[in-house]
């Protein structure tokens, strides 16, 4: 395919690090169209962004890649040309990294996994650049032990899609005691359901998934087997793998949500719902002052959004259904309202641009 002369420019003043084979953007922020055409170059050489590094990875040096697509000005398409996608290795070297350093203890080859009909049953995939934050689950059971909680997942009986099993353990990481470090379950890349429900569109494509094992108190919800916890411990190695998480893929407390910000009232449970809120509020970067700023959010997403009333700072029914809209397209919990999520994932995919 043809390179156009803006996308050429850009290409000619990357800043190519031969040594780690990343790739930054030299000119700063470019206009959104010109970085999503830079990108699909990037891509179809084989980059990856990497929102932490905030540069484009590689695996190898791609210098004489980019020096042939400027000398020819083209590049082939994978997806149109080739019929294949380059699939990146998903954040394989920072897992290694963070077990090597006891950090987590790597246990998806340990896990069940659910079969269906003979078939090994997988979730669907999400890429390193949707992940947006995190959400925490409790396992309300007193059970300790994260492979039991896949077992039950991963069989037919579990509650989430009853007489059919899942793919597996229903959350990317387990808080399982107060002796080790966090699990990693299953994949970063597997969109799991931890948001407790199998409507479409709850499958956690911006989140990941976190569960503490233990049955904690909360709104609603205190049999005999609950206890007013987690433990320091657990809480401390909650707030870790958050800070890890964040560090990786560039978020910080306004990331942070749990399953009540769902409509599951009871999970995680008070103690770790004080310290999610505590975490959302030191890392307050709510953007959206008014109703208007909404509304200038949507119109930025669909120009057309708000065809009678547009950005008018009066929050009536035509905001709410154009909102609620949003939330189905993008696979969002269809609240309809000014909620967080909604909130973090508009200013993500749609930011005001300078
Ligand atoms: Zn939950």
């Amino acid at each position: 395919m043809r390179i156009g002369e803006d996308v050429l420019g850009v290409l000619s003043r990357l800043e190519v690090d031969t040594e780690t084979a990343s790739v930054k953007i030299g000119d700063g922020q470019l206009d959104r169209k010109l970085y999503v055409s830079v990108n699909k170059v990037l891509e179809a050489l084989g980059g990856k962004w990497n929102r932490g590094r905030k540069a484009h990875l590689f695996g190898v040096d791609p210098t004489a890649k980019i020096e042939h697509c400027l000398l020819t000005g083209t590049f082939v398409d994978p997806q149109k040309e080739e019929g294949w996608f380059p699939t990146p290795p998903l954040l394989a070297e920072e897992i290694v990294e963070a077990a090597g350093s006891g950090l987590l203890l790597d246990k998806r080859a340990a896990m069940p996994h659910g079969v269906l009909n003979g078939v090994r049953l997988s979730w669907g995939k999400r890429e390193p650049e949707d992940i947006l934050g995190l959400c925490i689950h409790q396992s309300a059971s007193a059970n300790q032990n994260p492979l039991r909680t896949a077992e039950y997942h991963a069989g037919p009986g579990n509650h989430i899609t009853p007489g059919r099993p899942l793919p597996g353990l229903a959350y990317t990481f387990a808080i399982a005691n107060d002796a080790g470090p966090p699990w990693l379950c299953t994949d970063l890349a597997d969109k799991t359901w931890s948001q407790g429900s199998t409507r479409p569109g709850d499958e956690n494509r911006h989140l990941v998934g976190i569960v503490v094992m233990g049955a904690f108190c909360g709104p609603g919800w205190e049999p005999p087997h609950a206890r007013p916890g987690p433990s320091k411990a657990q809480l401390d190695k909650l707030d870790g793998l958050a800070a890890w998480l964040g560090k990786i893929f560039g978020f910080g407390g306004e990331g942070y949500f749990g399953h009540y910000h769902f409509g599951k009232s009871a999970c995680p449970g008070y103690a770790v719902a004080n310290w999610l809120e505590a975490s959302r509020d030191a890392d307050d970067k709510a953007a959206f002052a008014s109703a208007r700023e909404w509304q200038q959010a949507l119109l930025r997403w669909h120009p057309e959004a708000l065809p009678r009333y547009g950005a008018d700072g009066a929050w009536g029914r035509e905001s709410r259904e154009c909102l609620t809209r949003f939330q189905q397209q993008h696979h969002l919990g269809v609240t309809g309202l000014q909620d967080p999520f909604a909130q973090l994932v508009l200013l993500h995919l749609y930011p005001e641009t300078p």
